[in-house]
C-alpha cells in the first residue's frame, strides 16, 4: 500500500528534500556493520533501517512467519515469504517510522535500528540462481541493427513477435562498488587472423533487472496478466560488454565471454509495490502479439535512468539520460514468454531488460550507440573524449521515479574499471 507524503513522519527521522528514500520507497537490501553478521535492511533518508533489531523486539511477531529471515545474508528467504507478507512488512515499517503503532513505541529503540547510511556496508542483496538477459528496447535494437546489418531492415523478423533473450551467467553478478576487471579474450581484426589480449572496446549496458518473487514448477506457465505477482522488485543493472570479443564470438549461438565476465547491480531492490504510482501506458505494439503475450492492460513504468563516466581524479560527466518507459516489451511479457515452454523459475532469479535506449541520441544506453561504433567520440567535462570505457573510469548509473513531489530512487550502480590481468 502506498501513502501520500505523510507529514506525521516522526520528528526523529529527518528525510532531506529530494531524497530518493522517502517513506514511500522502503526498498530492501543486505547490510553489514564491521565484525558483525549481515542483516536485512531498508532505508529512510540518510539512515539504514536494521530489520533484525525490530524483529528482535517483536515488531513483526504477529505476522505469522519466522523472523530469522531478517538475519540472513541474502533476501531470498524473506522474498520467499510471498508478496502478501513482504508487502505487510513494508506497511509495518512505515507505521514504525510514523510512530503510529498502538502496541509499540519505537522511539526508544531508534538508536539501535536506525544507523547512519555511511556506517553500513551494503552487500549483494540476492542469491541469484539463474540470470536471463533480454533485448527489449526497440531503439537499442534498431540502432544495433542499423550499425551492423541493414538500416532498411534493422529489426530481425522475430523481434516484434517475441522478446528476444539469452541465458546469462549468475556467478559473476556483483553488487555496486565492486571493481570491474577488463576482460581478456579473442578479437578478430578486419584485416587479419584472430588475436588475443585485453578487450579494447569495453562498454556498459544501461539496464534494469527484475527479481523473481515466486517459484513455478516444470511445465507451469506464468500467465501474462498475473506475471507481476511473480515479480518481487527491481534493481539497476550494468550488463558490462566487450564489443570486440562479442563481434567475433557471437555467431551462431549468441553472447558468451563478451558478457559473462561481470554484471553489476544496485544494492537496493525497490519493490513493485513502491513503483505502482509510476505506471504509464506501454509501447504501442504493432503487429498485434500472439494471445499468450497479449496483456489486457499494457502498462510500463516511468523510471528515469542516467549514466555518468567519472575519469580517474576528475568529475563525472552524465553521458546518457534514458527512461524505462521506452521498453517495447514489458516485464510481464518477458516472464510469460520465458515460461511459456514450461521452463521453471525460482525465487531470486534475475531478468535483465536489455540495454534501454530512447529515441534521441542523448538517450542511448551504451557507448556503442553514443559513439556510434567509435565514429563519434563522446566529450567529457574535463576535455577528454571517450569512444569506449578506459581503465580508471568509474561508470555510475542512477534510476529514479518522480511524481507529485515524491521521488523514489534506486541509489547508485557504480563500478571502477581496473586493467586486465596478465596471462599466467
Ligand atoms: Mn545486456
Amino acid at each position: 500500500m502506498i501513502r501520500a507524503n505523510d507529514p506525521s513522519l516522526s520528528s526523529w527521522v529527518q528525510v532531506p528534500a529530494n531524497s530518493e528514500f522517502p517513506i514511500q520507497n522502503l526498498p530492501f537490501g543486505i547490510g553489514k556493520l564491521p565484525s558483525k553478521n549481515p542483516f536485512v535492511v531498508s532505508r529512510i533518508g540518510d539512515y539504514i533501517i536494521n530489520l533484525s533489531v525490530l524483529a528482535e523486539h517483536g515488531f513483526f511477531e504477529d505476522m505469522g512467519f519466522d523472523v530469522r529471515v531478517f538475519e540472513r545474508s541474502t533476501l531470498n528467504d524473506f522474498i520467499s515469504l510471498g508478496k502478501e507478507k513482504t508487502s505487510k512488512v513494508r506497511d509495518r515499517l512505515s507505521a514504525v517510522l510514523d510512530n503510529d503503532l498502538e502496541d509499540w513505541d519505537a522511539s526508544e529503540l531508534k538508536d539501535f535500528f536506525l544507523i547512519p547510511a555511511a556506517d553500513v556496508e551494503l552487500l549483494m542483496p540476492i542469491n541469484i540462481g539463474d540470470y536471463t538477459d533480454f533485448y527489449s528496447s526497440i531503439d537499442h535494437a534498431t540502432n544495433v541493427g542499423t550499425m551492423f546489418r541493414d538500416p532498411a531492415n534493422a529489426l530481425l523478423p522475430n523481434w516484434k513477435h517475441l522478446p528476444v533473450g539469452y541465458h546469462g551467467r549468475s556467478s559473476s553478478i556483483v553488487v555496486s562498488g565492486t571493481p570491474t576487471i577488463r576482460p581478456n579474450g579473442q578479437q578478430k581484426p578486419d584485416d587479419g587472423p584472430p588475436v588475443f589480449g585485453p578487450s579494447k572496446l569495453l562498454d556498459f549496458e544501461l539496464e534494469m533487472g527484475f527479481v523473481v518473487g515466486q517459484e513455478t514448477q516444470l511445465g507451469d506457465q506464468v500467465p501474462v496478466d498475473q506475471a507481476e505477482d511473480f515479480i518481487f522488485g527491481m534493481v539497476i543493472l550494468n550488463d558490462w560488454s566487450a564489443r570486440d570479443i562479442q563481434k567475433w564470438e557471437y555467431i551462431p549461438l549468441g553472447p558468451f565471454l563478451a558478457k559473462n565476465f561481470q554484471s553489476t547491480i544496485s544494492a537496493w531492490v525497490v519493490t513493485l509495490d513502491a513503483l505502482q504510482p509510476f505506471k504509464v501506458d506501454g509501447y504501442e505494439q504493432t503487429p498485434e502479439v500472439l494471445p499468450y503475450l497479449r496483456q489486457s492492460n499494457l502498462k510500463n513504468y516511468d523510471i528515469n535512468l542516467e549514466v555518468a563516466i567519472e575519469p580517474n581524479g576528475a568529475a563525472a560527466t552524465t553521458v546518457c539520460k534514458s527512461n524505462y518507459k521506452y521498453m517495447y516489451w514489458t516485464m510481464s511479457q518477458q516472464l510469460a514468454h520465458h515460461t511459456v515452454n514450461g521452463c521453471n523459475v525460482r525465487v531470486g532469479d534475475m531478468y535483465g531488460s536489455g540495454t534501454i535506449s530512447g529515441p534521441e541520441k542523448s538517450m542511448y544506453g551504451s557507448m556503442l550507440e553514443l559513439s556510434w561504433k567509435g565514429t563519434q567520440p563522446v566529450e567529457l567535462d574535463n576535455g577528454e573524449t571517450r569512444k569506449f570505457i578506459q581503465d580508471g573510469d568509474t561508470v555510475i548509473m542512477k534510476a529514479y521515479s518522480e511524481k507529485d513531489g515524491v521521488r523514489i530512487g534506486f541509489g547508485d550502480c557504480k563500478s571502477k574499471v581496473l586493467p586486465a590481468k596478465n596471462i599466467v
